[in-house]
């Protein structure tokens, strides 16, 4: 899907919101939804999504939405980082298939880095196991501040 085109209500984060698909909940108010990655770049690998949004992507949504997402975004990576003493951490954000987007609800990464770890694949690599993000969600959730 190009930058053109429509949001699509069925895509897998629209389904997570409405409480139609499980996630491993980190954190949410009026405004987002914080959960973690279930094909993670790296351990840790949490997703910041709007609520109430039709946005696809960065360029479609409302100044004030992504006001508050990105808000809200810095309030979730300071809780990975208490939670997880990464060495670095990747804010990244994809828009439109050839840019490597892959669900179409407006998203941010938060991604933790280790100097000694390399970076895994995105869009890629194995499916997390369910106990262990339920784990690092509880442990991010715990550092929200
Ligand atoms: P994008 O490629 O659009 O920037 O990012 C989509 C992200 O959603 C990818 O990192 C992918 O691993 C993740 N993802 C895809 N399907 C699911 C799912 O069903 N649940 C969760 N929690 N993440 C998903």
């Amino acid at each position: 899907m190009s930058l053109d085109g429509t949001y699509d209500s069925a895509n897998i984060f629209a389904k997570i919101l409405r409480g139609e698909a499980p996630c491993a909940k980190v954190w949410e108010d009026d405004h987002v939804l914080a959960f973690m990655d279930v094909f993670p770049q790296s351990r840790g690998h949490t997703l910041v999504i709007p609520k109430g949004s039709t946005a696809r992507n960065l360029l479609e949504e409302t100044p004030e939405r992504l006001a508050a997402l990105m808000v809200r975004v810095q309030k979730v990576a300071q809780a990975v980082r208490a939670a997880l003493n990464p060495d670095g951490v990747v804010i990244t954000q994809f828009n439109g298939a050839p840019a490597g987007q892959t669900v179409f609800h407006l998203h941010v990464h938060i991604i933790p880095r280790w100097a000694d770890q390399p970076l895994g694949r995105h869009g890629g690599g194995q499916m997390a196991d369910m106990a262990e993000l339920q784990d690092l969600a509880a442990r991010i959730s715990a550092r929200i501040e």
